[in-house]
């Protein structure tokens, strides 16, 4: 059996003769060309393209002595006896044959070309079958032209890539396990306002916060939606978190509908949206048998359009400033006056926080609500509200190192990190909120780093916080630091 070893054979200085100067040879010709000139034609007609070519050509019936001095023939003639003869001659002078269309005289065979700048893919099936190989050949180079392959020869070799991610609605761990493993993965991470900082803060992408600052510096959709883009034509890994869940209140669709038309591939992964999280966190069951049967996830927003549909329990999104125009509306429904209502702002947070009482006395209430809160309305919220199993937890803020000595079935760990204070009004960055000592319970300095870190931007501690310290030498810090 005939076998062949691909090769990449140096050519320049060296001279090759097609024999034969029609359809066949031109065809051959095309594919050398592209990596040599240095070509020269036998036949006593050369066709008319190929003349054009301005080879060195000598018209002439092939004879032996014609092959003295080539590295490389060609036998392109449509004559068998005159290929076979080529084949014989240059045997004699011990210079390597390719017969067109013929494995068994060839020396050599010369595969399915693909060439761009410096880079070359060949494809060949060993001679075997050569309607494959061009088949292949034509395959291979759509693929590359379609994933712009060609086009970026300086970028990576891949395509960009899009991750829509649920980051939940605020507890880091809520975050899914996929999230997690793309968000390790990803060039770039666009994160919104309601992604925990300390989310973002574990991984390395580059990060581009894409929220509504108070300030003039705020994303639109639009803008978002150009960035996403932007950075997958780049070819890069993009994750882009949000909180929640991307398809609720999330404008998921929307960035989907930029990235179709660009052609870009992405993917979707859901996170726990705020309702759900809230209904956890706050032991309110958005269901219950024989109590309520259906829930409705609507929003505040717009104002002059707030929707009341005919479910059991209702659960209102973007309430903060619009909580009174949403419980009238609810009211003018003809929802009973006593109907429990609980805002629940800061859901599954350290600094969650419930107000609860009935339709009727909230409407009246003038208590302020800050963002983001979210309101839950149905005869499902009952007397654990306010004794919940998040609510009865210690929130313990840890400076320094996480030693593990605060379990969780008791704590609730709020992790300080200097990164996350310092950035409040960075420009690139989310402007978080700096932490509310208020729900903080306790404090625990591990380490000197620890507590002068935390030092740095706290120069009190209130007096109902316990505060404990890991050894000696932390404590006399501490009462270095602030009891002096
Ligand atoms: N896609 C998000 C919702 C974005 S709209 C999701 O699925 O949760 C923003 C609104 O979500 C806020 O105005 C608020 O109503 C709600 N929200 C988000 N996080 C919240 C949280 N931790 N606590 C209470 N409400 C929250």
């Amino acid at each position: 059996m005939k076998s062949f070893l691909p090769l990449n054979v140096r050519i320049d200085n060296r001279k090759i003769l097609f024999v034969g100067g029609g359809k066949i040879a031109l065809h051959k010709i095309k594919t050398v060309l592209q990596y040599t000139r240095n070509i020269s034609i036998i036949a006593p007609e050369i066709q008319d393209e190929l003349h054009e070519m301005g080879f060195n050509e000598i018209r002439k019936e092939y004879e032996k002595s014609d092959l003295e001095g080539f590295f490389l023939v060609y036998a392109c003639t449509n004559n068998i006896e005159v290929n076979r003869r080529i084949k014989n001659d240059a045997a004699a002078y011990g210079i390597m044959v390719n017969v067109v269309d013929n494995r068994e005289l060839s020396d050599f065979i010369s595969p399915a070309v693909i060439k761009k700048d410096e880079m070359t893919i060949a494809v060949s099936s060993n001679g075997e079958n050569v309607k494959k190989s061009v088949e292949w050949r034509n395959k291979i180079k759509a693929m590359l032209q379609h994933g712009d392959f060609f086009t970026k020869s300086s970028e990576p070799n891949k395509s960009g890539y899009v991750y829509i991610i649920g980051a939940g609605p605020g507890d880091p761990e809520l975050l899914t396990i996929k999230a997690e493993r793309v968000l390790r993965e990803a060039d770039v991470i666009l994160y919104d306002d309601l992604v925990n900082s300390e989310i973002v803060d574990r991984f390395d992408a580059e990060k581009i916060y894409t929220g509504k600052r108070k300030d003039s510096h705020h994303f639109e959709q639009e803008a978002i939606n150009e960035e996403l883009v932007s950075q997958a034509l780049q070819g890069k890994k993009v994750a882009r978190l949000k909180g929640g869940d991307p398809f609720i209140f999330g404008r998921g669709g929307e960035e989907i509908e930029a990235l179709r038309q660009h052609g870009i591939r992405y993917e979707i992964i859901p996170g726990i949206t705020a309702a759900h999280g809230a209904s956890a966190y706050t032991e309110i069951p958005l269901t219950m048998r024989k109590i309520s049967s259906s829930v409705a996830f609507c929003t505040g927003h717009p104002v002059n359009n707030i929707q009341v549909p005919d479910a059991d329990t209702l659960v209102y999104y973007m309430v903060a400033s619009t909580v009174h125009e949403v419980l009238d509306a609810v009211a003018e429904k003809g929802r009973d006056e006593n109907t429990m209502v609980a805002i629940v702002q800061n859901a599954t947070r350290y600094n969650q926080k419930i107000i609860t009482g009935t339709l009727g006395e909230l409407r009246k209430s003038e208590k302020a609500v800050y963002s983001p809160a979210l309101l839950i309305l149905g005869e499902n919220i009952n007397q654990f509200i306010k004794d919940n199993w998040y609510s009865k937890k210690k929130k313990v803020l840890i400076a320094g190192e996480d030693s593990g000595l605060y379990v969780s079935e008791e704590y609730i760990k709020v992790l300080f990190s200097s990164k996350r204070e310092e950035c409040t009004d960075c420009h690139n960055h989310q402007q978080i909120e700096p932490l509310d000592l208020d729900f903080i319970d306790e404090i625990y300095f591990s380490s000197l780093a620890g507590i002068r870190n935390f030092s740095a931007f706290y120069k009190s501690i209130p007096k109902k916080i316990t505060v404990k310290t890991a050894n000696t030498e932390v404590g006399d810090e501490y009462k270095k630091l602030f009891l002096t």
